[in-house]
């Protein structure tokens, strides 16, 4: 199914960025945006139908985490509330070798990206359930009781979740010691009122990048993990909602 502009368009559109894009994967966007719109027709998954759009507001936003950071080979990744994908697969596709976990709330997004993701040939894990209860582990305690998710990836992101102090307390959890947390946001969103709360979970703020898609300004914010998150957090989703840490 052919769906985006080409190969020489999206080709240029990636090299503004700075991105180097191959045929293969310029293939694999192609499928992913078709399967996207045709999927969407009876599940809502997006806003963003036009072709073009899609290249830049969802793909080519994803892959800007690799420019401005540092992803060493063979890293794991969690995607907290993923929705169609974004930003993980889109980067699994620039960068197969990232292991790639697949978070969401809502079962029928998790649908749709194993069935996507088997189109791709993209190896994922999925796990549908809330953030605030898969970072404590409740559900998942392993055949040995160890812990599979808690403080066990390197790196954490989530694109248009939350604000920054809830967003914080659904995704440091996740974050390995020293590991990464990558906030995408928009521009009128309020990076210092999470400050409080980046640090409370054992975060430092490490940059805040500024960046612009087409004529819309961008942020995305590096977190570091300097301690380990107290293990009452994340607290249930009622108890963050009532009382935000900061
Ligand atoms: N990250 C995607 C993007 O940038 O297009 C999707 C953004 S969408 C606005 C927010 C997604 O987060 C939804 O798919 C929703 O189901 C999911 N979500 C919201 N709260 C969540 C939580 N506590 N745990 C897991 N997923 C959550």
């Amino acid at each position: 199914m052919l769906m985006l502009s080409g190969f020489e368009y999206a080709r240029g559109e990636f090299e503004k960025y700075g991105f180097e894009l191959t045929e293969k994967q310029y293939g694999l966007f192609d499928k992913y945006a078709g399967f996207l719109v045709k999927y969407n027709e009876n599940v809502n998954l997006t806003a963003i139908t036009e072709p073009d759009e899609i290249l830049s507001k969802h793909f080519i936003d994803s892959c800007i985490i690799l420019k401005y950071i540092d992803i060493p080979q063979n890293s794991t990744l969690i995607d907290v509330g993923t929705g169609a994908g974004f930003p993980s697969v889109p980067l699994k596709i620039m960068r197969p070798d990232i292991k790639i976990t697949l978070l969401d709330s809502l079962n029928k997004r998790i649908v749709f990206l194993q069935k996507l993701c088997e189109i791709l040939c993209i190896d994922a894990e999925f796990i549908h359930g809330r953030a605030e209860d898969i970072a404590k582990d409740l559900k998942y305690k392993g055949d040995f009781g160890c812990v599979k998710y808690r403080e066990n990836f390197d790196f954490v992101c989530a694109r248009a979740v939350a604000n920054m102090s809830l967003l914080s307390e659904l995704c440091m959890p996740f974050v390995k010691y020293a590991g990464n947390f990558i906030a995408m946001k928009g521009p009128s969103e309020d990076i210092n009122s999470g400050r409080l709360a980046i640090r409370t979970l054992g975060g430092a703020i490490s940059k805040i990048y500024e960046y612009k898609l087409g004529g819309d300004a961008r942020k995305l914010v590096h977190v570091i993990k300097i301690s380990h998150t107290p293990t009452r957090y994340p607290r249930s989703s009622g108890q963050i909602k009532k009382k935000p840490l900061g």
